[in-house]
């Protein structure tokens, strides 16, 4: 744990360069989230209730995900009481967070706030409080995994919505070979290069290395007590990245 939060201390001020380079700049076209071809985002599927989503956004960060799953919610779904937990484990991350936040039309918004919390221990969350929970490129650091999916069940309304986009597994052997070469070879050296930090970019290519593949990310969902929707998830970019959804029963 000591050693994520070190890890965010330092790249949070180069955070999208970072991202740029772990994903050759592909994640700018994950985050979107797809509006053009969806008429609601991959995170939105269900219906909103008329009183707008109470939701939660995990490992929160720069607040990116939280004001798209806002303005999606404001613009698409007509629903402006909407409100928004963003919440991280790194008050630097949170701090890069809320100052991007004056340039947005949420500055000092009533609907959105900011919370430092563990994902695996979010106590001063109710039970059965939250519409939707998401987590984008941070459940791959978290500490035990299970533990926070099990705490993502608790905090959900029974119907709500568990929706992860994280670096996954790509299944073409040489697509992969290719990207594993990318990874592993330039990124930690762009890192010494361009933050003049290696290690914390050695530290992420490795985590997402480690991270479960699609279908053991699926099972570990349900065994937290979710119910998951088709298969489970969506492959992004050949699986690069994916979304995975599951819904508390
Ligand atoms: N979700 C943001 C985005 O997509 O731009 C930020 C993702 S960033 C790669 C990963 C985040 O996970 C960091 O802000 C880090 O502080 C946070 N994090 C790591 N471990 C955590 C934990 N146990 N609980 C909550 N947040 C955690």
């Amino acid at each position: 744990m000591v050693i994520v939060a070190g890890v965010f201390d330092n790249v949070a001020a180069s955070y999208d360069t970072m991202n740029d380079f772990m994903s050759l700049g592909i994640h700018r076209l994950w985050k979107p989230l797809r509006p053009l071809h969806q008429p609601r985002p991959l995170y939105l599927h269900h219906n909103l209730p008329s009183a707008g989503w109470t939701m939660l956004d995990i490992a929160g960060g720069t607040g990116d995900i939280a004001f798209r799953l806002l303005d999606h919610a404001t613009h698409i779904n007509n629903s402006p009481a909407s409100t928004m937990t963003i919440s991280d484990i790194n008050a630097s991350m949170l701090a890069e967070g809320r100052k991007r936040s004056l340039a947005t039309s949420y500055a000092n918004s009533p609907r959105v706030s900011w919370l430092v919390a563990n994902a695996e221990k979010l106590d001063t969350i109710p039970s059965n409080s939250i519409d939707l929970y998401t987590v984008a490129f941070g459940i791959r650091n978290f500490t035990n995994k299970d533990v926070a999916l099990r705490e993502a069940y608790r905090v959900l309304k029974p119907g709500g919505v568990f929706a992860c986009l994280e670096f996954s597994g790509v299944k073409n052997p040489l697509l992969d070979a290719v990207y594993k070469r990318w990874s592993f070879g330039a990124i930690p050296l762009i890192g010494q290069l361009v933050a003049g930090d290696r290690e914390s970019y050695q530290y992420l290519v490795e985590s997402i290395e480690q991270f479960p593949k699609q279908e053991e990310f699926r099972d570990m969902i349900k065994e937290a007590g979710f119910v998951v929707p088709g298969k489970g998830w969506e492959d992004l970019t050949f699986g690069v990245a994916a979304i995975h959804k599951g819904v508390k029963p």
